[in-house]
């Protein structure tokens, strides 16, 4: 680890620095609307607090909307031409620790050494991550419940942490995170006032309200769970919670005529809280109703992630606790599951 200290008033600096040889992307607020991630542009600040819920970082890596490749024929001749995005050095700015992790979850999915996905493996290739470290949780915060969100953070390069009023403490924790500290002449040397605070920072994150045993909890799922239709019976269906969340990975596949005859092949976020997303081709759906599909996204999640990849499928960003329109909560169905079945 190599602490460094930033002056809050030379953030910009630091980062047109980093622009000079990346593209960097923090979580902007545009308009009033929640922060989303892109590109930053001179003159924007990204969001470095953890009082706004900010939108999944996945969008940089799985975009809603992907083409795959688009078929021509004409005239006999028959071409393919492909949608695989160039490789480019990218930075994510401003990564709060369950959103980095995420990463390592979508890695377990789109990079699992069986199968790689192109798309996906070229937007992950050249991606160096800073993490901002939350002052505080916000109230649907469960990182800590679920993992260590420090562990998380020193996976990352480097990691900002508020030092108070004037100044960010920022730590390297790899070789590009070194070479990061570096760009524009912009840190000092840190204080021992600073890393004192950081540290007090670092470990009230990982300070857990309660902890979930995520074996214990992978164990303690059940298919005849009562809790699933109970939630079935209150879910609108809206998907929110899916759509929304860092890890999810959801999508369909569509052909679509493009002007000039060519056919578009792509891929677009879907949700497996829809009706239609196991829906076959001869008519028949396997997860038919709502408790089904509760069923499949918790225990997809808290069992099925940890039994084939070793980790939580969850990082407890407390999106989906968020955003539910009624109110049901992760953490309330995790600690029903395991009261009923015990440790
Ligand atoms: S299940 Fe909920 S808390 Fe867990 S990662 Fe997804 S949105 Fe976040
Ligand atoms: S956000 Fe809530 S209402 Fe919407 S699908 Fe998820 S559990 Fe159901």
């Amino acid at each position: 680890m190599n602490d460094r200290m930033l002056a809050k008033s030379d953030l910009s600096r630091w980062l047109a620095a980093l622009a000079a040889e990346f593209r960097v992307v923090g979580a902007v607020s545009d308009g009033g609307a929640p922060p989303a991630w892109r590109k930053l542009e001179p003159g924007d600040t990204p969001v470095l607090d953890n009082l706004r819920w900010v939108m999944p970082p996945k969008e940089q890596v799985l975009p809603g909307y992907e083409p795959l490749f688009t078929y021509c024929a004409r005239k006999g001749e028959e071409e393919i031409t492909s949608a695989v995005p160039a490789e480019e050095p990218t930075l994510m700015f401003g990564l709060r620790p369950c959103d980095a992790r995420s990463f390592a979850v979508l890695d377990a999915t789109y990079l699992d050494g069986r199968f790689s996905d192109p798309y996906y493996a070229a937007r992950r290739a050249q991606m160096t991550t800073v993490a901002y470290v939350c002052e505080s949780k916000r109230w649907s915060c469960f990182c800590s419940s679920v993992g260590d969100p420090v562990e998380w953070v020193k996976a990352c390069d480097l990691a900002i942490t508020d030092a108070g009023e004037d100044a960010w403490i920022v730590t390297a924790f790899t070789g590009k995170g070194e070479k990061l500290l570096e760009a524009g002449g912009c840190m000092s040397a840190a204080t021992e006032a600073a890393c004192a605070s950081r540290d007090a920072i670092w470990e009230d994150l990982a300070r857990a309200n309660e902890h979930f045993d995520a074996q214990a909890v992978a164990r303690a799922v059940d298919w005849e769970e009562p809790v699933w239709a109970e939630i079935a019976g209150r879910c609108t269906g809206c998907g929110i919670c899916s759509y929304l969340c860092p890890t999810c990975t959801c999508f369909d596949i569509q052909d679509e005529e493009c002007p000039g005859g060519a056919i578009e092949r792509y891929r677009v976020r879907d949700s497996c809280q829809f009706c239609d997303f196991t829906k076959m081709g001869h008519g028949h759906n396997p997860r038919p109703g709502k408790k089904e599909r509760t069923r499949q996204r918790l225990s997809h999640k808290f069992k099925y992630w940890p039994e084939r990849s070793g980790i939580s499928g969850c990082v407890g960003c407390g999106r989906c606790i968020h955003l539910c329109p009624v109110n049901t909560d992760t953490r309330k169905i995790i600690a029903e599951v395991m009261g009923v079945h015990g440790q």
